[in-house]
């Protein structure tokens, strides 16, 4: 049997930038859903806001247009609207901040939740004015997306300027890939089973494939995008946090900083990459034109519009981790946009049997692997080789168990962002990342992202549609391996 979920505290949640995307099509959706399974106290209010001049009817429409259109029932959509409210408020002038203030007090037992679903350059202001007014007292929270800076100088001046106003426990730095089922169920196998542990070390693993694969280009994202590329957007965050889960030695409990202390020792051992080992250890790429999903779509510098760009689309690297654990084991981790499928994944490559005692004719022997998949579905499998059944000799057949077993407890899969926002109301960061592991995140990036620059070179170009630049491939292939494409 499972529980059923327990509600938490009655809470305030503000959304700077509650009318753009990240807070329609998944901040709100998240939050309906955790309403529908009653873990949303009735008093409990979510109020939207940006400078936007709308009413509160009129954010209620936008919100249930997109929530009717992501299945939801129109009966619960209409129990649930009630809560939702709007205030138009511009982070940089002061008018309605008064009234907002008066609004917030109305309830001086809530938990308080502002989450900055707003550009960065926005954290600094919004808090000041949260600061002035007194609402970072008590129960306050503040929730922070990324990217947090373009570089370590610029992530400490904006966890300077928020740290001013909201302590450390009270900041909620969120990186959405670790509310992931597949990243929980991670630390279930790893930590839950006697079976893996002994083998997780560079005595039996070979080595571990990340990747983050998208199709799609850079849309209307391009002047976020171009001031940032793939290492920024991707790795410096989502992709390091996802080898870290995987690396991190066992933590004493899942105590919040037992498991960040443990995630920040992997960073800080991370080996450099530098002018003088990045062009071994690291590809660049940006997409021409070429094909997804059939049609034809424009290169990233037709995007830009005549744009001279030097903004990488993808990145492969070979990353490794100095510790008696992991030393000799390389992570590849690669990112990019306009590759042939939209997948992220884990692959713990496991190492060859010492010695095959099976006929060749029997088949090839393959090396054991635990594929963890974050998107587009869920799901965990393990690859073993078994004998094929039946008569006719013993023949070898490599097949996966499935491990993650959703369909078999008949449950739908939460999105991350219902776990992770039910986390903050909760005051429970364990899954959020700390100042000082983003910190030890840029000081590795940081060096990579000066090569590049010092190098002069610009990004390899790739077709889209294909899977990065064949310096990718070699890569990989240097070490005698290849990338998974196909774990299916
Ligand atoms: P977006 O669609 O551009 O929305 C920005 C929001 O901020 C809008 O509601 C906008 O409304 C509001 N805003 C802008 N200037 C403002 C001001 N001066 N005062 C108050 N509100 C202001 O951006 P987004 O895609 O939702 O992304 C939000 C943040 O989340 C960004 O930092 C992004 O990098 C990060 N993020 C997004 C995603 C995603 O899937 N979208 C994923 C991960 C991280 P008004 O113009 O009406 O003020």
């Amino acid at each position: 049997m499972t529980a059923s979920p327990q509600p938490v505290d009655p809470f305030d949640l503000v959304i700077f930038g509650g009318t753009g995307d990240l807070a329609v099509r998944k901040l709100l959706p998240a939050l309906y859903h955790r309403f529908v399974d009653g873990q949303i106290p009735g008093s409990s209010r979510i109020i939207g806001v940006a400078r936007e001049g709308l009413d509160d009817d009129g954010y209620r429409t936008t919100i249930r247009k997109a929530l009717l259109e992501g299945g939801a029932d129109a009966s619960k959509v209409d129990t649930f609207l009630p809560q939702v409210s709007y205030r138009s408020l511009d982070a940089r002038k002061d008018d309605g901040w008064d009234a907002f203030a008066t609004l917030m007090g109305e309830q001086p037992n809530h938990v308080r939740v502002f989450y900055l679903s707003t550009s960065p350059d926005l954290f600094v202001d919004i808090c000041n004015r949260l600061g002035s007014y007194g609402l970072n007292k008590g129960e306050a929270r503040v929730v922070l997306e990324k990217p947090i800076g373009r570089n370590l100088a610029s992530a400490n001046q904006i966890n300077d300027a928020v740290g001013r106003v909201f302590d450390e426990s009270q900041t909620f730095r969120i990186d959405h890939y670790l509310g992931k089922e597949t990243v929980q169920n991670l630390l279930a196998l790893r930590f839950g089973n006697a079976l893996f542990e002994p083998l997780w070390n560079a005595e039996h693993i070979d080595h571990v494939q990340i990747t983050v694969a998208e199709t799609l280009g850079v849309g209307q994202r391009v002047a976020y995008y171009d001031h940032a590329g793939a290492l920024r957007d991707m790795v410096q965050n989502h992709i390091l946090q996802l080898l870290c889960m995987v690396a991190m030695e066992p933590p004493s409990s899942l105590a919040p900083d037992a498991v960040r202390d443990e995630k920040l020792k992997v960073l800080r051992s991370l080996k450099p990459i530098d002018g003088g080992n990045a062009a071994q250890l690291t590809v660049r790429g940006q997409y021409r034109a070429g094909a997804a999903d059939g049609q034809g779509v424009p290169g990233y510098l037709d995007e830009l519009k005549d744009h001279k760009s030097n903004t990488e689309t993808f990145t492969a690297l070979k990353a490794e981790i100095a510790n008696w654990r992991w030393a000799g084991v390389p992570f590849y981790l690669r990112t990019g946009k306009r590759l042939p499928e939209r997948v992220s994944e884990i692959v713990v490559v496991f190492k060859e049997v010492p010695h095959s005692i099976f006929d060749p004719s029997a088949g090839v022997l393959a090396q054991n692997r635990l594929v963890l998949r974050l998107q587009p579905d869920e799901n965990i499998k393990l690859w073993v080789t078994i004998k094929h059944p039946g008569p006719g000799g013993l023949r070898l057949r490599y097949v996966s168990l499935d491990m993650s077993f959703a369909e078999a407890f008949g449950v739908q899969q939460p999105d991350a962002y219902e776990r992770l926002l039910l986390d903050v109301v909760r005051g429970n960061p364990t899954l959020f990342m700390r100042r000082d592991e983003v910190e030890a995140a840029w000081r590795w990036a940081d060096p990579i992202l000066a090569a590049w620059a010092d190098s002069g070179e610009t990004p390899r170009q790739y077709t889209s549609g294909t899977w990065g630049p064949s310096a990718a491939v070699a890569l990989i292939e240097r070490d005698g391996r290849n990338w998974y494409e196909d774990s299916e």
